[in-house]
């Protein structure tokens, strides 16, 4: 057994202080189950936590450390950059270097605006929308996820996918309900909501490769057919790709699969690793921003250079050559050898993968939306997590997160995490 000592007691210190003892509910591990490991520090591909147990780290902060943690030349332009101030309430060049490089990587990204997070650029994005076609109504799907604003954090109701209700107390049903809730690879319920909504959708919102219900695929043909749906209904189509940009190819994912979202969601990557959000889209859609326009937005740290610099040095790193084939073939390599250490095993399950994004799911041979991720089978996947975490493998404390590999992940470092897993499904 790994030593926790330490461990347990920073938990029961943060108990008593911090709700639950986290500033993010997943890091409590409930899915799971156990006292979750304390942070030390992480350097590359690798974890180490208050004990001193080192792990390979598939978390990555949940999608920003793409080149590892704490890159050197990272690290050194925060330093750089936090000995010139750390924020001026006024803007610098800076901001103008990343909104331009963001746009010569996505066509769509014709104007740009930087807030601090991914729930921030969301909940603009769909004010934007809503300014711009006059609607309320908007349409996510089931799984995805785009940060805990009142409209977005609801779910399908029992009797059909299209009624949402709050999925956390304290969101007002009137807000919930503007919200049509649609499955995933699904233009049916798609069209259903657009029937339950007539001419009131401002918008659909999507992650276009959905990786907060585990990775889910979209299926050929999908994206194109929601975006001509879309725009059918006159609603704005938002690809949420706050985990998908810049992880999965230089730039917008959406657009790769050949659709033009009106209006981008970015986030985790384009900030290096420090506190991000951007909502990208149509010049004239940004413009209704104010002060350039009548919706208002605003953020004390909106644009922090130390953000910006960190997400300058990151995409400056990214766009080398090598890079996305890099992160293909180590996202296949580890695909490849969990799909063969489950079919050796006498476990069920489907290993989903696009790019650098894993999950393995247990208890269900194929994953295409959310019904068919809650029928996997959280008891054996919490069993799976505490074997690997015993073998020095530290995995996103639920089944419905993806795994993220970076570009600090060696061979030998999937190869061992493969090796770990063959012996975990043998003992979970
Ligand atoms: C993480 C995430 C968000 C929220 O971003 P925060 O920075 O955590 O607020 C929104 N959308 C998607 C797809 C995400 O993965």
């Amino acid at each position: 057994m790994l030593s926790n000592d330490k461990s347990l007691q920073l938990s029961k210190r943060a108990l008593r202080k911090i709700p639950g003892g986290v500033n993010s509910p997943v890091r409590a591990w409930s899915a799971v189950g156990g006292t979750p490991i304390f942070v030390d520090s992480a350097f590359g591909a690798r974890l180490v936590d208050a004990d001193g147990n080192a792990f390979i780290d598939y978390v990555g902060s949940y999608g920003p450390a793409i080149l590892g943690h704490a890159h050197p030349q990272v690290v050194a332009a925060i330093a750089e950059q936090a000995r010139k101030g750390l924020g001026y309430g006024a803007t610098t060049e800076l901001e103008i270097q990343l909104a331009e490089k963001l746009g010569a990587a996505i066509a769509s990204a014709e104007k740009v605006r930087l807030v601090s997070s991914g729930t921030e650029a969301a909940m603009t994005a769909i004010r934007i929308a809503r300014a711009a076609t006059g609607r309320s109504a908007i349409i996510k799907f089931d799984g995805c996820y785009h940060g805990h604003s009142d409209g977005l954090l609801v779910r399908a109701g029992s009797g059909g996918m299209t009624l949402a209700i709050p999925n956390s107390a304290g969101v007002p049903q009137p807000l919930a309900a503007m919200t049509s809730v649609a499955r995933f690879n699904s233009l049916e319920s798609v069209e259903g909501c657009f029937e339950a909504n007539p001419g009131s959708v401002a918008a659909v919102i999507i992650e276009p490769v959905a990786a907060n219900m585990g990775v889910v695929v979209p299926m050929p043909g999908f994206l194109k057919e929601l975006a001509a749906t879309a725009r059918r209904h006159g609603a704005m189509l938002i690809c949420d790709e706050v985990i998908t940009g810049f992880r999965l190819c230089y730039g917008s994912i959406a657009e790769s699969y050949g659709i033009t979202p009106d209006l981008l969601v970015l986030g985790k990557v384009i900030g290096g690793g420090m506190p991000i959000g951007a909502v990208a889209g149509r010049a004239d859609l940004l413009d209704l921003l104010a002060p350039a326009g009548p919706v208002y937005q605003a953020g004390t740290l909106s644009g922090s250079p130390l953000s910006v610099r960190a997400g300058l040095e990151t995409l400056s790193l990214l766009s080398q050559p090598g890079t996305y084939e890099r992160l293909e073939a180590m996202g296949a390599r580890l695909a490849h050898g969990l799909t063969d250490a489950l079919v050796r095993s006498d476990k069920s399950g489907c290993v989903n993968r696009v790019g650098s994004l894993v999950t393995l799911f247990l208890g269900v041979n194929n994953v295409s939306d959310a019904d068919d991720a809650r029928r996997g089978d959280s008891e054996a996947f919490a069993a799976y997590f505490h074997q690997m975490l015993q073998r020095g493998i530290y995995l996103p404390p639920s089944q419905f997160e993806a795994m993220f590999v970076s570009l600090a992940h060696s061979e030998a470092d999937i190869d061992q995490t493969v090796e770990a897993a063959r012996e975990a499904l043998a003992a979970a």
